[in-house]
């Protein structure tokens, strides 16, 4: 059933209908939805009464229910959220790695789901293993940054659309949260703090370089030949290398920004040494660093991550060819931080209880 009324974060300030008043009223909301981050309509008490009932019954105020937190202050915390139509979505909430000094940094990222399910279905990955179920709205993403501070207490400075989904197959609401994020009366995270991950939607990378925003884009290459690529990530026949690399170069060029490359090390599927050094090269011509990632198993799938050493070697190879390459050991390995993975394990935990209830 979708919900009777329309989520108040899905609207710009300029399509709120607050009926007859000053304009200034609409500030005043804004600035309780994204800079107070108020709990409800009550708080709001600068607005009049009359005025917050009406807002009550036409708008729904709140996008999301927290389901679940998982993880500790120090590490990964991964909130598990329902939607209104009753899906579960998640975010992970990262902190920096402490300071040379050993104080808590207040540098926090949130990695945002852009979908319930992912249509991409790669091999690997936990998110697509249940399909695709609908798009989040521009005021569902929004939401997730929102919640998670009012929910921790803390700030986050950053954003990486790495979460569940594909943020480029949700291109319109995507644009729409971004600016949410973006404006003044928003969120206030500006486009150089914002990563969007794709899976290599090519002409939507080339549509992204035409906008204004300096946002920073990550692609999740996994493969260095169409072989190896096609194997992991059926996108791939739509949008070969050679096509994809080229709507990457585009991007570097328009916005002169340093692109990552994300890089899944799975075991002898794509950890071999030409991989690596074709790697390199496709990172030369993009100006790229490269962010490698020892696979982080999912329950169910017949994946492998390779031995520390053949990690090292395939990430010398990069540094000899003159690439910046990273090894990103997952903070969350041990709270299932790969993409899908919680929603996966609540959606496993109600068909239970559900079948239990059928018996009884
Ligand atoms: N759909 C987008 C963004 C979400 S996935 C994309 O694919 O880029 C975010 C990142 O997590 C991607 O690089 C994805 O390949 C990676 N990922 C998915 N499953 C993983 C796993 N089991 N271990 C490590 N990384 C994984
Ligand atoms: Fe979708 Fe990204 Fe997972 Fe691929 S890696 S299935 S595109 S979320």
């Amino acid at each position: 059933m979708p919900p009777a009324r329309p989520l108040l974060l899905d609207l710009a300030p300029e399509e709120w209908d607050l009926g007859p008043g000053p304009d200034f009223r609409r500030k005043q909301l804004a600035d309780w939805l994204y800079q107070k981050r108020a709990a409800s309509l009550a708080e709001m008490t600068n607005l009049p009464a009359k005025l917050r009932e009406d807002m009550a019954s036409r708008y729904d105020f709140a996008a999301l229910k927290l389901v679940r937190v998982q993880g500790s202050e120090d590490t990964t915390r991964k909130l598990l959220w329902e939607l209104r139509t009753g899906d579960y979505i998640e975010s992970v909430l990262i902190p920096a790695s402490l300071d040379l000094f050993g104080e808590r940094s207040d540098r926090f990222t949130l990695c945002l789901s852009t979908q319930v399910g992912c249509a991409y279905g790669c091999r690997f990955c936990a998110s697509g293993l249940e399909g695709f179920k609908r798009n989040l709205t521009a005021g569902e993403i929004v939401a997730q940054i929102i919640e998670t501070e009012r929910t921790t207490g803390v700030r986050i400075n950053n954003l990486v659309f790495m979460g569940m989904g594909e943020p480029l197959a949700n291109y319109a609401n995507l644009l729409r949260a971004l600016r949410f994020i973006n404006e003044p009366w928003g969120v206030g995270i500006g486009a150089r703090h914002i990563t969007i991950s794709t899976s290599g939607l090519a002409p939507q990378i080339r549509e992204l370089a035409q906008q204004p925003l300096q946002i920073r884009l990550a692609l999740s290459l996994h493969g260095a030949t169409d072989a190896v690529r096609a194997q992991i990530m059926p996108v791939n026949r739509k949008y070969p290398l050679a096509e994809l690399l080229d709507a990457c170069a585009e991007y570097q060029d328009k916005k002169r920004k340093m692109m990552t490359l994300e890089y899944i090390l799975i075991e002898r599927v794509n950890d071999m040494p030409e991989q690596a050094v074709l790697l390199a090269r496709h990172a030369r011509r993009l100006n790229a660093k490269v962010n490698l990632i020892p696979y982080n198993t999912v329950e169910g799938l017949e994946w492998k991550r390779p031995s520390d050493q053949v990690i090292d070697d395939f990430a010398a190879i990069l540094k000899n060819a003159g690439v910046t390459a990273t090894v990103r050991r997952e903070k969350g390995h041990d709270i299932d931080a790969a993409c899908g993975q919680l929603r996966l394990k609540q959606l496993q935990a109600d068909a239970q209880q559900s079948s239990v209830e059928l018996r009884a």
